[in-house]
């Protein structure tokens, strides 16, 4: 094998394609699939130096595999991280950053809007391990500094958040949970990498689920933690190695695949999300519309800051409670109803009887979460076909 050494001059799209890149002897073009769960050695020898570390030698997958391995090279490539590790799917990410990292006895402080199991790891799961959690509402800084007045391990925070698109200031969080002793984990899946850079922003560990765009296009369960060097081999590693949360080396490929399109496709995917904001927002029958590319989001100078794109993610509100959201969404005819998001086709879903059903209504309440808001991932299709099926789904809603 060889490793095909990336310029550094070379920009982003470049680098998508090919960072990290190994061929074998074959000169393949496309990057070969090792669907291999082991690995021989030449020797005894070679076999006792591989697990002493003198040779450098592939030894299990649940260890390490040449195309996950090569996917990691091309994510950190493309975050600017020093190091990488793919995780089985996004949750395997972000329980792994946070289980690997805290002890008994430690403090997790979160921002309250967080994916639904996110934030059951949070509530649920680090409490039974003895470790305290804290959730504050992400946008309210002075909330960030009285949590973080005391001693605190990690930090968890989602910019934007699910579902209702909040931009929190990653570098404000950054500098006050550095302070508080914590290390910074960013959930970056709705800015996805092409858009957002939590780690120049001060933040220590960025997490993905790269079932969302970088796969985007609906086919397999993927995840990845980027962070130091040092953090990932002696924090990380020893956590995922012998926990088993390996990334099956097909989807590592079909990732790997993915990538080559990853910015077109979000740009696409965004430019179409700015027009749909647009219609969303004068149509009848919407209450309102949260979009960060747009100026009357709430954090618009924030999002401009750090963001390079306002995403493929809107929120809207549609009139009439649940009773309207289930008439707009049963009454469309391109866009898909489904919880996932980031795919190529158009997705929309009702937060409030599905991903965020089991907080219940007075924590929905609080993260403004209505009955009647709808998110809506954008996905490839002709925009314009888009808004005719919105105005379809709108003019379905019932009259008051
Ligand atoms: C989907 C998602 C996850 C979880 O990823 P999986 O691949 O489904 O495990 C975590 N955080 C955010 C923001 C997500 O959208």
């Amino acid at each position: 094998m060889s490793e095909n050494k990336t310029p550094s001059t070379w920009r982003s799209a470049t680098r998508q394609l090919h960072a990290g890149l190994e061929r074998t002897e074959f000169g393949e073009t496309s990057e070969a699939v090792f669907l291999t769960s082991g690995f021989v050695y030449d020797n005894a020898e070679q076999a006792a130096k591989t697990f002493t570390g003198e040779v450098e030698h592939y030894q299990y997958s649940r260890f390490s595999n040449p195309t996950v391995a090569a996917l990691e090279r091309r994510l950190a490539d493309l975050e600017g991280a020093e190091a990488c590790v793919a995780t089985a799917t996004g949750m395997g990410a972000v329980s792994s950053a946070l289980l690997s990292h805290v002890k008994a006895g430690e403090r997790v402080v979160a921002s309250r809007a967080l994916f639904g199991s996110c934030h059951w790891i949070v509530a649920n799961l680090l409490p039974r391990y003895g470790v305290e959690t804290v959730f504050v509402d992400g946008s309210d800084l002075d909330a960030w500094a009285q949590a973080l007045s005391k001693p605190t391990s990690a930090v968890l925070l989602e910019s934007p958040s699910n579902p209702m698109l909040d931009v929190l200031d990653i570098r404000a969080i950054s500098d006050l949970a550095h302070k508080a002793g914590a290390i910074v984990v960013v959930d970056n899946v709705f800015a996805s990498p092409v858009y957002q850079k939590p780690l120049e922003l001060g933040a220590d560990v960025v997490v993905y689920s790269c079932t969302k765009h970088i796969d985007g296009q609906g086919r397999v369960l993927g995840g990845a933690v980027l962070g130091t060097k040092d953090w990932i081999t002696e924090t990380l590693q020893p956590f995922t190695r012998n926990t088993g949360n390996a990334l099956s080396p097909f989807n590592a490929w079909v990732m790997l695949k993915g990538l080559e399109t990853l910015t077109l496709r979000v740009d696409a995917m965004t430019r179409n999300a700015a027009t749909v904001a647009d219609y969303l927002a004068q149509a009848p029958g919407v209450l309102s519309v949260r979009y960060p590319g747009r100026k009357d989001h709430p954090q618009y100078a924030l999002a401009q800051k750090q963001m390079t794109g306002g995403g493929s993610l809107i929120a809207f509100e549609v009139a009439g409670g649940q009773e309207g959201a289930f008439a707009f969404m049963n009454a469309l005819q391109l866009i898909a109803i489904s919880n996932n998001l980031g795919d190529a086709r158009s997705l929309v879903t009702h937060p409030a009887t599905t991903t965020h059903m089991k907080i219940g209504a007075e924590e929905r309440a609080r993260l403004g979460i209505s009955d009647g808001a709808i998110r809506f991932s954008v996905g490839l299709e002709d925009s314009t076909d888009l808004i005719d099926d919105l105005a379809r789904g709108l003019a379905a809603l019932p009259r008051s």
